[in-house]
């Protein structure tokens, strides 16, 4: 069952008129929140980050945070599973074609749920390959927006290659995955490219740095080389779908000793505790 426009319904029967700007122009936003147990994860930090992709966009929201928590319940409570992944577009809505804003017209809200499966375990006991390229996408990375074409692009090369990621470097230094985070690893020290417009905020990124400071996993949020990339002893790719993966073969060359490293397996082991956690908070009878 998805959302649409006020409505629930299964998704065979939604439409949209083929004037949404979202079909014309690709302008819209869009947000993907992980599900555990039936409770979204990070939902204010989702909705945070919504908010600066519309405002990015210059659309105003159509709902407020309680209307969006209300919403995104129902949807999760007419969809199967407890482990979902909940992805949210909102665009411009339905006007003649103009690239100029429409006057008075309501966005296309869509809602969708779908099941969340965890990542294969051999991707995490050997590693996933990933190749890199240029980052040729526009200066408002930090949009989350669906007019997606250069990700797809650039996705496509991996999947070309049979990897699983492209990461991208732009004038010489690390931005991020075509659809992920990145960190390497170098001597011990976690490395984070620091978040500006090249680079999509990451949830899962936040979470990482944040159980990284809490478990004295020495850090540093700084811009990174293409030179630190290729000689990394570990790189780690992060996102609400695939959590924190390790990178083993970068572009055919084994990433330090070919094999998921330290720093990866201890950060995985926090991250799936720190998801318990979450699913116990919601827990029947749970204090908080
Ligand atoms: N960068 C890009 C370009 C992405 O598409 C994603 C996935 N939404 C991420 C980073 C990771 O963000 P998150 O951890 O919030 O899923």
């Amino acid at each position: 069952m998805i959302y649409l426009n006020g409505k629930f319904m299964p998704i065979e029967q939604a439409c949209i008129p083929v004037l949404d700007r979202g079909f014309i122009f690709g302008d819209g936003v869009y947000e993907v929140i992980p599900v555990y147990s039936r409770q979204p994860f990070r939902l204010p930090e989702h909705l945070t980050r919504l908010q600066h992709s519309l405002d990015g966009i210059r659309l105003k929201n159509p709902f407020g945070n309680d209307e969006w928590q209300q919403l995104l319940a129902q949807v999760i409570a007419q969809n199967n599973g407890e482990d979902q992944y909940l992805y949210l577009h909102i665009t411009r809505g339905v006007a003649k074609r103009d690239h100029a804003f429409p006057a008075n017209v309501p966005a296309t809200v869509f809602i969708m749920s779908n099941p969340l499966l965890p990542p294969p375990a051999e991707l995490l006991v050997s590693g996933a390959a990933a190749v890199t390229a240029n980052d040729n996408r526009w200066m408002r990375c930090d949009v989350k927006a669906i007019s997606l074409l250069p990700n797809v692009l650039l996705r496509q090369l991996a999947v070309d290659a049979h990897a699983l990621e492209t990461i991208l470097i732009r004038d010489g230094f690390l931005t991020e995955g075509a659809a992920s985070n990145i960190f390497i690893v170098k001597n011990n020290v976690l490395l984070a490219p620091p978040k500006s417009n090249l680079m999509l905020p990451g949830i899962t990124y936040d979470v990482v740095l944040e159980l990284a400071a809490a478990n004295h996993i020495t850090h540093e949020i700084r811009q990174v080389t293409e030179t630190e990339v290729r000689t990394a002893d570990e790189i780690l790719l992060t996102s609400s779908t695939k959590e924190v993966m390790p990178v083993t073969l970068l572009d055919q060359q084994p990433v330090g000793n070919g094999k998921p490293g330290k720093v990866f397996m201890h950060l995985h082991t926090l991250y799936q505790e720190y998801k318990a956690t979450h699913m116990r908070g919601f827990a029947p009878g749970a204090s908080s």
